[in-house]
C-alpha cells in the first residue's frame, strides 16, 4: 500500500434501480477500509448512460447507505472539496481527456453508425472492434484525414474509441488476487466518449477516481476485465505513478454455488437480494428488501462482512466498530461466497437478541399499533419483549410470538387434549381458579410452587396439566415459560381467561 497517501475510496453505483446485496457488501469494504485508515468514503453517482436513467434511483441509494450506517464523508448531498459527485455534472471535463488521448496516438474518432456496426455483427457472429478489424472499419485510422476533418467539422455523430494495442502484457498487482495479467490484443477497442458527448463507464470512472484523489478501489470481481483498459487510460493520461490500488471483490453466488446470485435467484428462491423494497417506476413492480421484511441493518451489515472475509476466528457477529477495527485486505478470499439465507436470518436472530428493547421499542409499538393494540403498558411491553426475544428471527414475527399478551386468543388449540379430558381436571382447575382468586402475591416465583404442589397431590402427571394450563393463557402450544406469561398477564386476566376456556375442553 503506498503509505503517505491519504486513503480515499469510492463507492460508484450506477443508479438503475434497486441496490443488490453485493452493491452493498461493496460499499461497505470500501467503508470499513476508509475508517480504518481515517480515510474519506466517497459516494459517486455514475449515471451517464442516460437511456438507463431511472427515476428515484439516486434517493434509494442514500437512503440505503443511511439505513445500513455506512455514511459517506463526500457524497452528491454532502459535497466535499472534490466535486461534481454526479458523473453526469461532471460532462464537459471528459471530451478534453479523449482528444487528448486522440493527439497522442492513443484513440481515434469512429464514424460507423449503429446500422454499420450492426451489418458487422450479422457478417461475424463475434464481432468485436478491435486491431483485427479496425482498418476496415470507418474510423480516423482508416480513413484519409482530409475525410476525417470533413466529416468532424459538419458535425457527423461520432464517438471515440481506446486504440488498444495489437501485443503487448499489462499487470497490475490486485490486493487481493496478487499479480493479474493481461494481453492487450484479446481486448476490444472500447468506445471512451459516446455520441451524445458523454463519457463511457471506462472513461469516466478513470478520469473521476483520478481527479477525485482515489487511493484504494474496492469493487466486484466482474469488473476485472476492464481494468487492461483501466489501467492502459491510466498510463495513456499521464498519470501512471498516481494510480490507486485495486482490490476485486470475489462474486457473491447463488446458495448452490452455481453463478452469480441475481434479483431473479431471490424472486425464485424466496430471500430478498435487494437491501430495501425498490418499485420500478416503469413496471411498477414491488421487489421486497432486506429491510422491509425485518432485517435490522447491523444484522444485514454484519452478514454481508462476512461474504468473503472473515477475521480469522470464530467470531461471526461484529457491531461495525469491531468491523473497522477488525477489517484486513489480506482475509478476503479469493474465491466467490455462497449467499446463504437461512444464516442470514441466524444474523438476524443473533442481532435482535443482543439488541437493548430500548432500541427495539420503537419497531415493536409501531407493530402493535399496525395490529390495532393503541394502549398497552410500556412496562407490559417492555417485559414481553424480554420474554419472547429469544424466540424472534424478525422483529414482525413479535406479533406471532406475543400477540396473547395484548388480545384474547382467536382459538384454543384444545382438539388434541379433549379425548383425555375428565372430570379430575376440570376440578383441578376449578380448584386453581379459587387459590388464584385468593392470592395476594402475583409473582411467577410464589405461583409456580403452588400450581405444581397442586398437581403433586391430586396424582395426575405435570404433562397432562400444564398444557391445557398454557392452551388457556396462549391459546396454543407455544410461548414462553407459562408462569411468565401468567405473571404478566396479571391475576384478573389469567383468571378470567381461565373461567372463559375451561368449558371449551369439555
Ligand atoms: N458504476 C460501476 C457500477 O455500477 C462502478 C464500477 C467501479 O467501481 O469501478 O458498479
Amino acid at each position: 500500500m503506498s503509505s503517505q497517501k491519504k486513503v480515499r475510496v469510492r463507492f460508484a453505483p450506477s443508479p438503475t434501480g434497486g441496490l443488490h446485496l453485493g452493491g452493498v457488501r461493496t460499499a461497505l469494504f470500501n467503508y470499513l477500509f476508509a475508517k480504518q485508515h481515517q480515510g474519506d468514503f466517497i459516494l459517486r453517482i455514475e449515471d451517464t448512460d442516460q437511456t438507463r436513467f431511472v427515476p428515484g434511483a439516486e434517493e434509494y441509494i442514500h437512503e440505503c447507505l443511511a439505513w445500513c450506517g455506512i455514511s459517506p464523508d463526500e457524497s452528491p448531498v454532502t459535497p466535499g472539496a472534490y466535486g461534481p459527485y454526479r458523473q453526469s455534472e461532471r460532462k464537459p471535463s471528459y471530451r478534453q481527456y479523449a482528444e487528448q488521448l486522440i493527439n497522442d496516438g492513443y484513440a481515434y474518432y469512429a464514424f460507423d453508425t449503429a446500422e454499420e456496426l450492426e451489418e458487422q455483427r450479422k457478417l461475424f457472429a463475434n464481432f468485436r472492434y478491435s486491431h483485427e478489424n479496425r482498418l476496415n472499419l470507418r474510423n480516423s485510422l482508416s480513413l484519409p484525414e482530409e475525410e476525417t476533418q470533413r466529416l468532424l467539422s459538419e458535425g457527423h455523430p461520432h464517438t471515440i474509441r481506446i486504440k488498444m494495442p495489437e501485443e503487448e502484457t499489462v499487470s497490475f498487482d490486485d490486493m487481493i488476487r496478487g499479480r493479474v495479467t493481461f494481453e492487450t490484443g484479446l481486448v476490444d477497442d472500447k468506445v471512451l466518449l459516446k455520441a451524445d458527448g458523454m463519457p463511457t463507464y471506462h472513461l469516466a470512472v478513470v478520469v473521476d477516481d483520478h481527479a477525485m484523489k482515489i487511493s484504494h478501489i474496492f469493487r466486484g470481481e466482474e469488473w476485472l476485465p476492464s481494468a487492461p483498459v483501466h489501467l492502459l487510460l491510466w498510463e495513456y493520461l499521464g498519470w501512471a505513478a498516481e494510480m490507486p490500488e485495486w482490490a476485486h471483490l470475489p462474486l457473491i453466488l447463488k446458495p448452490d454455488g452455481n453463478g452469480k446470485l441475481s434479483k431473479r435467484d431471490g424472486d425464485r428462491l424466496g430471500f430478498p437480494v435487494y437491501a430495501m423494497n425498490w418499485a420500478d417506476p416503469k413496471s411498477g413492480e414491488l421487489t421486497k428488501g432486506f429491510r422491509e421484511l425485518g432485517f435490522l441493518p447491523e444484522a444485514f451489515v454484519n452478514m454481508l462482512a462476512l461474504l468473503g472475509w472473515n477475521d480469522g476466528t470464530d467470531q461471526e457477529i461484529f457491531t461495525m466498530e469491531e468491523l473497522v477495527e477488525k477489517f484486513s485486505v489480506e482475509r478476503i478470499s479469493k474465491s466467490g461466497a455462497k449467499f446463504d439465507y437461512e444464516k442470514a436470518k441466524w444474523f438476524n436472530h443473533e442481532w435482535i437478541k443482543n439488541t437493548t428493547n430500548d432500541q427495539l421499542l420503537p419497531e415493536i409499538d409501531k407493530l402493535l399499533k399496525d395490529n390495532g393494540v393503541l394502549t398497552a403498558d410500556p412496562a407490559l411491553i417492555d417485559a414481553v419483549l424480554s420474554a419472547v426475544k429469544e424466540r424472534l428471527t424478525f422483529l414482525s414475527d413479535f406479533w406471532q410470538q406475543a400477540s396473547f399478551f395484548f388480545v384474547h386468543p382467536e382459538r384454543y388449540d384444545v382438539e388434541a387434549i379433549k379425548p383425555k379430558w375428565n372430570t379430575d381436571k376440570t376440578a383441578f382447575f376449578e380448584d386453581i381458579v379459587h387459590i388464584f382468586e385468593e392470592q395476594s402475591e402475583w409473582k411467577a416465583a410464589v405461583l409456580e410452587p403452588l400450581f405444581k404442589d397442586k398437581i403433586a397431590q391430586s396424582g395426575m402427571k405435570m404433562g397432562e396439566l400444564m398444557l391445557p394450563y398454557r392452551i388457556m393463557l396462549v391459546g396454543g402450544k407455544f410461548g414462553p415459560d407459562v408462569f411468565l406469561v401468567t405473571e404478566l398477564l396479571g391475576q384478573e386476566e389469567v383468571i378470567s381467561r381461565m373461567k372463559k376456556a375451561l368449558p371449551l375442553f369439555l
